[in-house]
């Protein structure tokens, strides 16, 4: 995705790629995943169940003149 620079839809300006950072516990950080479907709960361990080889990184683009934010998740 490094030649993808979408355009601010509010503004028309290039947006800046970022990403969304997943905590797992106060000093470790995944990337956050689009996964299919809807959330399904864990019965016992609560949270929500998730299939991570099912999931595609987030990348989330902001907009520096308006603050806009759109979320892409592209298979490398
Ligand atoms: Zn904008």
């Amino acid at each position: 995705m490094a030649d993808f620079h979408p355009i601010c839809p509010k503004c028309d300006k290039v947006m800046d790629r970022g990403h969304l950072p997943d905590a797992l516990d106060h000093v470790s950080f995944v990337l956050a995943k689009w996964v299919p479907g809807m959330p399904e709960e864990r019965r016992f361990l609560g949270g929500i169940k998730v299939h991570a080889d099912d999931g595609i990184p987030v990348a989330a683009y902001r907009c520096p003149g308006c603050g806009y934010v759109e979320f892409y998740a592209r298979p490398a």
